[in-house]
Order: C-alpha cells, then sequence, then structure tokens
C-alpha cells in the first residue's frame, strides 16, 4: 500500500515536472500557458514558486510521454492523470487536463497530491476548474491549497488568511502575503480547519464579495469556533475577489487594507443582517439567535461569555436575555 501511493507520488510529479516544461520548452506551450499566466499579472518568478504549467490541447499528449518514459498506466488512471476508455476493440487513454493551465497542489510536505485545471476560454460549456478526482493521497476535503507555501508564515504571524480559489493563493503570495490558504472549490471542511490549527488559533475569511462568498464565509465561522478558534473576517467590494483586488492594489495598500478592514465575526454578521432586519423586530430576534447559535459553538465558556457581552452592547439587547437563550442551546448541545 505505501508502495502505491509511492508510484502515484512519482507520476503525479513527473506530470508536475512535464506541464511545467510545456510552458517553458513548447511552443503551444510558451504561447498559450505562459502568456496566460503573464495576462493574470503573475512573475517569472511565482509561476516557478508554484510551479504552474500546460497540458496541451492534444487528446493524450501527456499519456503518451508518460508511457514513453515508463510509468505505469496503473498509476496514471489511479491518480486520475489519464481516462482509460475501454468501449472500443482496445482500450485507449486520454489526458485528463488536456488544455487547461495547472495547478499542483501540495502536502504540508510538498509532495504532489494532484491537480486544478483552469480552462482558458470564458466558455460556459465546460467546467472552469477541473479537479484530480480524489484517490488514495488525494483527498480534497483533507487539504488546503497552497499549505506548503504558507505553513511558516503562518506561524509566525499567528494568523491564516483563508480565500477560496488558487489564483487567490499566488496573487496574494506575490504581493508579499504568504500566510494564505485556499479551500479551493469545496465547502470549507472540519479536517482543512485542523491543518490551519496546528499553526495557529487564529484564522482570517477571506471570500468572494459575491453571495456565494458571503454564504460561505457565514458557513465557515461556526466551523472555526468549534475548534475554539478565532475568526475575522473580510470582505472585498462587490465584484473582486481576493486575487482582482490584490492585482490592482500594490503590496502596502493590500497590506493596509487586511490590517484595517477585517472583522470580528460578531460586527460581521450582525452589520451584514442587521442590514435588513433592523425595522423588523421577527428578523432580528432571528438574527441574535443565529448569532447565539455561533456564540454556543465556541468551547471555551468564559469566551462564549466575553462575546454575549459584545453582542449585547451592538444589538441593544439585554444581557440576561441572550444568556438565557444560550444556556438553552449549551444545554442541548450536552
Ligand atoms: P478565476 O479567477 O481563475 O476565474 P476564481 O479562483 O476566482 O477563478 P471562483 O469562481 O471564485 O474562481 O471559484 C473559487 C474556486 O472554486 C476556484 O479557484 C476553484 O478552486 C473552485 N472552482 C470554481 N469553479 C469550479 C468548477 N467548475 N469545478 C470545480 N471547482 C471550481
Ligand atoms: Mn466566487
Ligand atoms: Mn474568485
Ligand atoms: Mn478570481
Amino acid at each position: 500500500q505505501a508502495d502505491e501511493r509511492e508510484s502515484m507520488f512519482m507520476v503525479s510529479e513527473y506530470a508536475r515536472d512535464y506541464f511545467k516544461d510545456i510552458i517553458h520548452n513548447n511552443p503551444q506551450g510558451k504561447a498559450i500557458g505562459l502568456s496566460y499566466f503573464k495576462e493574470r499579472g503573475f512573475t517569472d518568478e511565482i509561476i516557478d514558486k508554484f510551479q504552474l504549467g500546460y497540458s496541451l490541447d492534444e487528446w493524450e499528449a501527456f499519456t503518451t510521454e508518460a508511457l514513453n518514459k515508463g510509468y505505469n498506466l496503473k498509476y496514471l488512471e489511479s491518480t486520475g492523470l489519464s481516462i482509460v476508455k475501454n468501449d472500443g476493440p482496445r482500450a485507449k487513454q486520454f489526458d485528463r487536463f488536456k488544455g487547461r493551465v495547472m495547478f499542483p497542489i501540495h502536502s504540508m510536505s510538498g509532495r504532489v497530491l494532484g491537480f486544478g485545471g483552469r480552462i482558458l476560454s470564458n466558455d460556459k460549456k465546460a467546467a472552469k476548474y477541473l479537479n484530480s478526482p480524489d484517490s488514495d493521497i488525494y483527498h480534497k476535503s483533507n487539504i488546503l491549497y497552497g499549505i506548503y507555501y504558507a505553513k511558516q508564515t503562518i506561524s509566525k504571524e499567528d494568523n491564516c488568511f483563508l480565500v477560496e480559489g488558487y489564483t487567490d493563493v499566488i496573487q496574494f503570495y506575490q504581493s508579499g502575503v504568504h500566510n494564505v490558504v485556499a479551500s479551493s472549490g469545496t465547502a470549507l471542511t472540519e479536517q482543512q480547519i485542523r491543518l490551519i490549527n496546528r499553526l495557529t488559533k487564529n484564522i482570517t475569511i477571506l471570500f468572494d464579495g459575491d453571495a456565494a462568498g458571503i454564504r460561505a464565509s457565514l458557513r465557515g465561522i461556526d466551523l472555526i469556533l468549534e475548534q475554539g478558534m478565532n475568526v475575522k473576517v473580510l470582505m472585498f467590494p462587490d465584484g473582486e475577489d481576493p486575487d482582482s483586488f490584490a492585482k490592482k492594489v500594490s503590496s502596502e495598500e493590500l497590506k493596509e487594507y487586511l490590517n484595517n478592514n477585517a472583522q470580528d465575526f460578531i460586527n460581521f454578521k450582525v452589520s451584514l443582517l442587521m442590514e435588513d432586519a433592523k425595522n423588523d423586530p421577527v428578523k432580528k430576534a432571528g438574527l441574535i439567535r443565529d448569532i447565539v447559535i455561533s456564540i454556543s459553538k465556541i468551547p471555551d465558556r468564559i469566551q462564549q461569555e466575553v462575546y454575549l457581552q459584545e453582542c449585547s452592547k451592538i444589538m441593544d439587547i439585554s444581557e440576561s436575555v441572550l444568556f438565557s437563550e444560550l444556556a438553552q442551546l449549551n444545554n442541548k448541545q450536552q
């Protein structure tokens, strides 16, 4: 079993090298893959650092090359790099990531676990991002994109910025913000938060400034609180995501924005939901309950109390009411 996994790592790392080589040494790779990353504003240095690459727009260019190099079709298939079709008289294999720019996904220690591949056109027929399928080495809900590059700075800064996508991580890194990881397409999971928990107790959620991003932040908050961690939230202007924002401003401006706009989760939830609730007692009651539910996820009772006081002030509601609501929830959870 350990041997099988090692073989899967070997083939994934070969693929990483192959896709990387294409953007530097293949005419199509240079014209399409490298140009794409340059247009996104990535420097040569950062393209190299994150081991970005390109999978040619051909049916089996990679698979054929890998087989020629002696890699076993079994592992090409189990890592999902190749798709084997058996419907004809003889088996035929295809490249999963045909015509996509490639983002290798690393383990905490830098092994290649899988890939994210992005189509170049904004054509809506195909999924924008395609990921490696789950396998013995790649479990999408257990990993965070960028953790290998971010881990030291997360510990040093004692804070982790959590974003949605690959390009958000890379653009931040290029702007000098290195303590950043992405959940990459999955709703944030408990295991992903546990990975961060080993490095810091503090998470700042930076989701996209759209409805989906806001929904994702709200879900993330309770999961983080449940692990006894501290959570802040920072929104970007409507229509911006961390990547597009970081690309527009200088490194100093970005850092300043991050320092000045992070909100504690209570303030975030209240200001977000209060807008349409403030003149509606029923909605306001719902919001208060919602926030007390979040507070009840915090394992530490003293911390609960501190948040409760905060909440009472912001929402102008007596502590004793909040307290009895919280006590009920605490009892339910036991
Ligand atoms: P880009 O800036 O390249 O257009 P993004 O990172 O801003 O992409 P979003 O649409 O905000 O993309 O999605 C956030 C993340 O969700 C992506 O980085 C990717 O990991 C994942 N994702 C997006 N679309 C898909 C998809 N169709 N299938 C799987 N994962 C996806
Ligand atoms: Mn989005
Ligand atoms: Mn985005
Ligand atoms: Mn984006």
